[in-house]
């Protein structure tokens, strides 16, 4: 959430246009837009070398969808897109880029590379003489990739395809699934909307990025696009606040979360203390605001602290108000509807140099997001306590109060809510209550006059986690 370093380091050679969003990948959507990948071959054609080597690590995410725009890239006028292109097809086997890749065997396009020099103070080519050859060698990786063979010269491999074409099959190596743990069964059909933090500034130079340029935003979505996947696997309902580099205000992201049961805001941090790297995770002003959100942020904080390998546990345990930086707090958190508990993670710092290299690694932004849903599994799988109106009458609400572990196959129904932290507002007014742990029946007397109103019953279960901040409007009948 903070503000990134000033330092224009290498030369920014790639140039977004305004495209439209993306999906990412599985599952797949009809209405997904090819932009992110676009904009990822885009940078296969960059002269900055942490730009396209960063395409070429991250464009296999994209799958299949990213094939047809990487065999495409092959025939560019650009000789660093066609070699890259090439090495990402190494890793896409697919045998429509044969007959594109045979004519680069004879390709002479070299590598050309700019870096930044010693003292920072000039960029200059990685490669006087650039690497010649680069798509020809690249080529030839891929084709060994795809084919299993290694052709001497494009002669060799023309007369092999020509004889070869009917019949040839890429060999499919079995798809990596990620393992999920079996609590990962109580996300289905939980409705989570994940914001990943910034976007619409990849232009500016120096904005939110590390030593080596590493862009917040970018490593954000990418993080937030693995959690998705993962969600998704596990039948949950997801929505992205944003889908590729786009400029969201703070008043817009929040209102997406509506009619989600949880929102959660995923950053990467930054500190003039080059070393810090914990994670934090932040609330809104109080703990007991909602306090549905602290619990959230305790499961998160302490499973993407251990999913990271990060070492040193921050001294109070890493949940943060978000007070501590603003007054009113954070814009995104204060924004968000009444109903929806939300949090901002902020995974790790950027600024680090260390973890800044590993986030350039999208293994380590998958172990990230790996982190966050199994904080969001351990949360669902320990239950959401929540109440039902049964009846309101002129003179009483009666609700049925459920610990959010019904179906469990437990011994009893009874004890598990915590009864001396029941709360209740009628009409944001605290309100006495009886409750009957053997038939779980709240009753409420009350003196409302006939109309709409609304109550809110604030539960917590034996796993300490509380209800979401539901309200349940409810109409008093006139008296007769
Ligand atoms: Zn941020």
């Amino acid at each position: 959430m903070r503000t990134g370093l000033i330092l224009p380091l290498l030369i920014f050679g790639c140039q977004t246009s305004p495209l439209p969003p993306v999906e990412g990948i599985a599952p797949p959507k009809p209405e997904r837009p090819p932009g992110e990948i676009l904009r990822y071959i885009e940078r296969l054609g960059s002269k900055n070398a942490t730009i396209c080597l960063d395409a070429v690590e991250y464009l296999p995410y994209f799958g299949q969808e990213a094939i047809p725009f990487l065999i495409k890239a092959l025939e560019s006028e650009n000789p660093n897109r066609r070699a890259l292109a090439a090495a990402t097809l190494a890793k896409l086997p697919h045998r429509d880029a044969i007959p594109l890749l045979i004519p680069l065997l004879d390709d002479p396009g070299a590598l050309s590379l700019n870096v930044l020099s010693d003292d920072g103070e000039t960029i200059h080519a990685a490669y006087p003489k650039g690497i010649p050859a680069f798509v020809a060698q690249q080529a030839k990786t891929a084709l060994r990739a795809i084919t299993g063979k290694s052709f001497r010269d494009r002669a060799k491999a023309e007369a092999w395809w020509n004889r070869s074409r009917g019949t040839f099959r890429v060999k499919k190596k079995p798809e990596q699934v990620p393992p999920l743990p079996t609590h990962a069964k109580y996300l289905r059909d939980v409705r989570i909307c994940i914001d990943p933090g910034h976007g619409g500034d990849a232009h500016k130079l120096g904005y939110k990025r590390g030593l080596t340029y590493l862009s917040e935003a970018e490593v954000n979505l990418r993080v937030a696009r693995f959690l998705r996947d993962l969600l998704v696997a596990a039948g949950a309902k997801v929505t992205l606040t944003r889908h590729g580099d786009q400029d969201l205000s703070l008043k817009e992201r929040a209102k997406m979360a509506s009619n989600h049961d949880l929102f959660l805001s995923i950053h990467h941090n930054w500190s003039r203390n080059l070393r810090a790297k914990a994670t934090s995770t932040w609330y809104h002003l109080a703990p007991d605001q909602k306090p549905a959100a602290t619990d959230l942020a305790r499961f998160l904080q302490r499973n993407v602290f251990r999913e990271i390998g990060l070492q040193e546990w921050p001294p109070e345990g890493g949940l943060m108000s978000d007070g501590l930086m603003y007054q009113s707090g954070f814009g995104i958190l204060r924004n968000l509807p009444a109903e929806v508990p939300g949090v901002v993670c902020e995974l790790t710092y950027y600024s680090n140099l260390e973890m800044e290299r590993k986030l350039r690694d999208p293994a380590f932004n998958r172990q990230e997001a790996y982190g966050l849903f199994l904080g969001l599994a351990e949360y669902f799988y320990y239950g959401l306590p929540h109440a039902k109106l049964i009846s309101a009458t002129s003179g009483e609400l009666r609700f049925r109060v459920y610990d959010g572990l019904e179906g469990r196959k437990a011994w009893t129904k009874k004890y598990k809510i915590l009864r001396d932290h029941i709360l209740v507002g009628i009409n944001g007014i605290r309100s006495n209550h009886a409750y009957d742990p053997e038939t779980g029946i709240l009753s409420v007397a009350h003196t409302l006059p006939p109309g709409t109103h609304r109550a809110k019953v604030t539960l917590i279960n034996l796993h300490k986690n509380h209800s979401l901040p539901r309200t349940i409007p409810f109409q008093v009948p006139s008296r007769k």
